[in-house]
């Protein structure tokens, strides 16, 4: 049998859909982000990241490296196992402490990723609790939604940040019956923040469990990095907090945190935990210097905002179709799979600018856009650059500015 051909025809399906994804082969330079070598099919290139997610550039932060070079040349590379065989070594248990410490929780968990976190803690989770009813955005993210699903219990999914259907789902459970809120607190598309204390309000009202995913917040938000909640001053009311190392924290891996009892429970039931080889020392160590760099530093959180906020503002005065938000993403309105893929490529191979584009099913169909995230280290200059590339591109490819849509309606 050709087995060739199945997955031939699976990729002519993403290529009809135009939703076949390429990737721009980069090599970012430590002490310049987000400046970065692109490995073109025509040799290499200079060209500026504009939608890292590293997003206050800590991946190159001296004291990150320092500590990642530091603790590899002592303790070498890998962690030697898992967790129960070899693999629970002091940065490890250092990080934990550190990540209990930003959430204000007693305890915390290490996981090989912010995926891995979601999908085996909130199945883990929602399965000890028995006739569990899950309530889930319906944005959340497909981390999530994997979690909800390996829960194997029943699962309602409310509308986006949504109050009223969430509070009416709560109240159609009735009281007695187990429930797990799950959300997240700043959702990565769009930049819309979830309405946190109001979820918390709803939760105490109708004795539900909350689980928050504060993956694109925390490092960014609040006084000591600890996310929206911290900003909110709700963080000691919602029961689990997860996050990233890999995002604001410029390194790798994932956690949860929360009370003593439900974090020991993961951790000793959890298969995406038990099962596989704990993070390495160096990574660890990396994470703990970012995050502790993050807890007394305000000068990143402060510039990231500002850089967002100016690119806003240049963008929009310039009529490009910025989707509004309070928060530091830029989302670019496309609303075409072609021309979001065409625009990207031009700004790339024109411009030396790099931003991805996100079509389906990363956003919904027709909603394709261009995603744009500002760091501290993108100055004046690359802003007025990144506007004029757009102009230029947005006239190639005839998509819209604002004024034009308005006067068109
Ligand atoms: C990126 C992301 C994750 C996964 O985190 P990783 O550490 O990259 O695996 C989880 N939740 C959300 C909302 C994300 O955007």
């Amino acid at each position: 049998m050709d087995y060739s051909k199945f997955f031939s025809a699976a990729l002519n399906r993403l290529h009809d859909e135009r939703r076949y994804r390429v990737f721009a082969d980069l090599e970012r330079i430590a002490g310049r982000f987000p400046h970065a070598v692109w490995h073109s099919p025509k040799g290499p290139r200079n060209v500026v990241i504009w939608c890292s997610n590293d997003y206050l550039g800590m991946g190159q932060h001296p004291k990150v490296v320092g500590a990642m070079v530091e603790t590899a040349t002592r303790v070498g590379t890998g962690a030697g196992g898992t967790r129960n065989i070899a693999g629970t070594h002091h940065p490890l248990v250092q990080l934990e402490q550190e990540l209990a410490d930003l959430h204000g929780k007693q305890a915390s968990l290490l996981f090989t990723s912010g995926y891995v976190s979601n999908q085996t803690g909130i199945s883990t989770i929602a399965k000890l609790i028995p006739n569990c009813l899950i309530l889930s955005d319906a944005l959340n993210h497909n981390s999530m939604i994997e979690g909800v699903r390996q829960a194997g219990c029943e699962r309602q999914i409310f509308r986006h940040n949504d109050m009223a259907h969430l509070e009416e789902l709560l109240i159609a459970a009735g009281p007695d019956r187990p429930k797990l809120i799950a959300c997240e607190s700043l959702y990565s598309m769009d930049g819309d923040i979830a309405p946190l204390s109001k979820i918390c309000d709803l939760a105490e009202k109708y004795g539900a469990m909350t689980y928050v995913d504060e993956v694109h917040a925390v490092g960014m938000y609040g006084p000591r990095g600890g996310g929206i909640a911290e900003r909110d001053g709700v963080m000691h009311r919602i029961d689990v907090l997860e996050g990233t190392l890999a995002k604001a924290f410029g390194c790798l891996g994932g956690y949860i945190a929360g009370k003593a009892e439900i974090i020991d429970a993961v951790r000793s039931y959890a298969p995406g935990f038990i099962f596989t080889t704990a993070l390495p020392p160096a990574i660890c160590s990396a994470a703990t210097a970012a995050i502790r760099h993050l807890k007394t530093s305000n000068w990143e959180r402060e510039r990231h905002q500002d850089r967002a906020a100016r690119v806003k503002a240049i963008l929009n005065a310039a009529g490009l179709p910025v989707m509004s938000n309070d928060t530091h993403i830029v989302p670019l309105f496309v609303g075409d799979p072609e021309k979001c893929k065409q625009a990207s490529d031009m700004l790339l191979e024109e411009h030396g600018i790099y931003i991805q584009p996100i079509n389906y099913p990363t956003v919904a169909k027709g909603t394709e856009r261009l995603r744009i995230t500002p760091s501290p280290y993108h100055d004046d200059g690359l802003i007025d650059r990144l506007a004029e590339a757009l102009l230029q591109v947005w006239g190639r490819l005839g998509l819209p500015l604002k004024q034009q849509s308005l006067a068109a309606e």
